[in-house]
């Protein structure tokens, strides 16, 4: 049989029981070799029987020297097997048993080994010693390697109607046939460099180690047998990525820019300020990429505040200079707006012919807009998904920037590609991504981190409060409006119900006006306003008509108005910590000093203590998406739908960051070296590398 032969056909497995391995993941025999256990019990410890300690967990072998079913007084069955060593003996009891299979299994004068808690028998001899229930393994004479016991035994993750000891036979018999024929696909010279053992050796160690191995190191999987299975699939994901940023760069035809830097020279007249020496060293990396004939593939990461925008703007003037269109796509329509917003005047200052691409224009008005894209007389178009989504055709589309963007699946990114000729890409994120996630999900993209905020700014200060203290907040709202202040109000989305989170903000917002600071000017501001609606509130705020801003989560992402310095979180415990952290972003962006209010409702969870206490400790953006990542997970960090997180069977790249790192150095470098993977000495590993990325990416292909 081969290794991606269908399990059912492995002794002892079955159409039944295959049905109970593809519960767990596991289809072919490879997949069950990858099964790794859950955790290990250490039963390689034979006592004596005369040495047993009541209370103690302890493995003995003994033969067996009686085995009966024997009732008790009030009636109960009992299965009673007695057992003796050289020291002495003792008896074994289960409650539950099927008589016919224990009777068959326990034959008098066999070799059996027992673990499990030693307790004294209440109806033994004076100091006689029992165990319930142990876990046993008659030693088969044939078979000369204990499978359950007298071993440290490995422990699988398992679905109902699937035993542990059935599950750990099977996976015994595969690994000892299998195991060795598994093709050991990482390169001699990778091997030696970081001392991993052979595969074969690896996997055997793993699912049935030496009793000499260190149980912690198995028990957090982070043993030598496991760090070279867990490098192995990063390599594996890495050489693919690497693959796909040759295909995506080096092998296609893109447009070197070629752009006399005036526009930019003209910018930098026009801004305010300068640029951080940050956003100077990004924006250079960047320009570099877009004069290189290759498409650019840029991932841009900055804490929010760090001005990205910007940084944007350079570059899509580079790209108009050019002669060439280029768009900005942002993930909502607010944030659309504000770009238009903001950049508008500077763009007509410069002489840019800007379009705003709207879900909710008119038709007219939108057969228009499509025509002016595509006759190349809009240089740039600012807008949401609708960019690409609908049917704009652009006449000479060089670069698409796409703003505040998490979870830029590649089928977006594909089909952005179909819309020019290669144009360069630039994905800027809405709040950091710690970099072991970044290298899994965005590995194919080349990274430029924006690491300083500008000068200026202040810390925001962040409190804590409960409702009960509410009418201090009010308080403390007060005094910061009559010191010229604008404050943020946001509410949660309510996961049962959109309807009864926008009741909650249109409430409050009523009952502030009404109740609270009726001498006030308050806006509310919610995703069902229409497009103008929001955009007449937006504008409103900032040029400080309204003190009070009530929102839902509409505003957690890019809003800039530098004026206001309160952000009052209502329900704070229910926010993730990306979120919470993009809403403080709001503030601070002012010379003013900030404040950040947590209004905390009971009951609050364990997940939310983690969380609060997080964004009350620290306000550096790479250090709370760990955190984040930590409580969450990568699946939920990244939002299950379309998180394009590859599916890891053995890593985890929060334990195994530093591997990852490696693996992702030795994949770029092989990459370079034979990009084809056409040596000889690569073959495994390229028909490996085939095996796990066909179904996944159209877009590679290999050699
Ligand atoms: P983000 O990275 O979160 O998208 P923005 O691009 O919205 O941040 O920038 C935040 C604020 O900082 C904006 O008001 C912007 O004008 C301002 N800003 C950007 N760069 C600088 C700089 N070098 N010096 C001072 N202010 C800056
Ligand atoms: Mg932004």
């Amino acid at each position: 049989m081969k290794m991606d032969d269908h399990i059912q056909y492995i002794k002892g497995v079955g159409p039944k029981r295959a049905a109970l391995f593809a519960k767990l993941g596991v289809h072919s025999i490879e997949d069950a070799c990858w099964l790794l256990p859950r955790r290990y019990e250490d039963r390689s410890h034979i006592k004596p029987i005369s040495q047993l300690e009541p209370g103690s967990i302890a493995t003995v072998v003994g033969k067996i020297k009686q085995a009966q079913v024997l009732t008790t007084r009030r009636r109960r069955r009992i299965f009673e097997l007695t057992v003796g060593d050289d020291s002495g003996a003792m008896t074994a009891k289960w409650f539950k048993f099927n008589t016919r299979y224990m009777t068959s299994l326990f034959k008098k004068g066999e070799l059996i080994i027992l673990s499990g808690t030693v307790e004294v028998d209440p109806y033994g001899f004076f100091g006689g010693l029992q165990m319930l229930h142990p876990n046993y393994e008659v030693i088969d004479r044939d078979d000369d390697e204990l499978v359950h016991s007298g071993r440290i035994v490995p422990v699988y993750p398992t679905t109902e109607g699937f035993h542990q000891k059935a599950l750990r036979s099977i996976m015994k018999r595969i690994i000892l046939e299998y195991g060795p024929k598994v093709a050991d696909i990482v390169p001699l010279d990778i091997k030696q460099r970081y001392k991993f053992p052979a595969v074969a050796q690896a996997l055997q160690q793993v699912h049935f180690p030496d009793n000499s191995a260190d149980l912690e190191l198995l028990e957090q999987g982070i043993s030598p047998a496991h760090r070279r299975l867990v490098f192995e699939e990063f390599f594996l994901l890495e050489l693919g990525l690497a693959n796909r940023r040759r295909q995506l760069t080096q092998d296609r035809v893109g447009i070197a820019f070629k752009s006399t830097g005036e526009l930019a020279h003209r910018l930098t007249k026009l801004l305010p300020f300068s640029l951080t020496a940050a956003q100077k060293r990004v924006l250079n990396q960047i320009k570099q990429d877009m004069a290189r004939p290759q498409p650019m593939n840029r991932l841009l990461q900055g804490d929010v505040g760090s001005g990205k925008t910007v940084v944007a703007l350079f570059s899509l003037l580079s790209a108009v200079e050019a002669g060439y269109q280029a768009a900005i796509m942002a993930p909502t329509e607010i944030l659309a707006e504000q770009h238009y917003l903001n950049l508008r005047p500077l763009l007509d200052e410069l002489g840019v012919n800007t379009l705003l691409l709207k879900g909710d224009i008119k038709n007219k008005e939108k057969q228009d807009a499509y025509e002016r894209i595509a006759s190349g007389e809009v240089q740039l178009v600012i807008g949401t998904h609708a960019i690409i989504q609908q049917k704009v055709n652009f006449l000479r589309l060089g670069l698409v920037v796409i703003d505040e963007q998490h979870r830029f699946g590649v089928m977006q990114r594909a089909n952005l590609i179909r819309k020019g000729a290669s144009p360069d890409v630039l994905v800027m994120t809405a709040t950091p991504i710690p970099r072991t996630l970044a290298l899994t999900v965005y590995g194919d993209l080349a990274l430029s981190v924006i690491d300083e905020l500008p000068p200026g700014r202040q810390p925001v200060e962040t409190r804590l409060h409960y409702d009960r203290e509410r009418s201090k907040v009010y308080g403390f709202i007060n005094k910061q409006i009559q010191a010229g202040g604008q404050v943020y109000i946001v509410y949660p989305l309510v996961e049962e119900s959109e309807k009864l989170n926008l009741k909650a903000a249109t409430d409050m917002a009523a009952h502030l006006q009404r109740d609270i600071f009726p001498h006030l000017k308050i806006g509310l501001i919610h995703g069902r306003l229409s497009g103008q609606e929001k955009e007449q509130i937006m504008r409103d705020f900032k040029a400080q008509k309204l003190h009070i801003l009530v929102a839902t989560t509409v505003i957690e992402v890019g809003i800039d108005v530098p004026s206001a310095s309160v952000m009052v979180i209502e329900h704070a415990e229910r926010f993730g910590l990306a979120q919470l952290h993009q809403l403080r972003g709001r503030v601070g962006r002012g010379t003013e000093k900030s404040y950040c209010i947590l209004l905390a409702h009971f009951p609050i969870t364990e997940d939310a203590k983690l969380r609060l206490k997080a964004i009350l400790n620290t306000q550096d953006g790479f250090m709370i998406a760990e955190e984040d990542l930590k409580i969450r997970g990568p699946g939920e960090f990244l939002g299950t739908r379309q998180s394009g997180l590859p599916d890891l069977r053995v890593a985890n790249i929060i334990r195994d960051a530093s591997l990852l790192e490696a693996a992702r150095t030795e994949a770029f470098a092989l990459t370079q070296k034979d990009p084809a993977l056409s040596l000889p000495n690569h073959q495994p590993l390229k028909e490996a590398l085939l095996r796990k990325w066909k179904h996944k990416l159209e877009l590679v292909q290999i050699g």
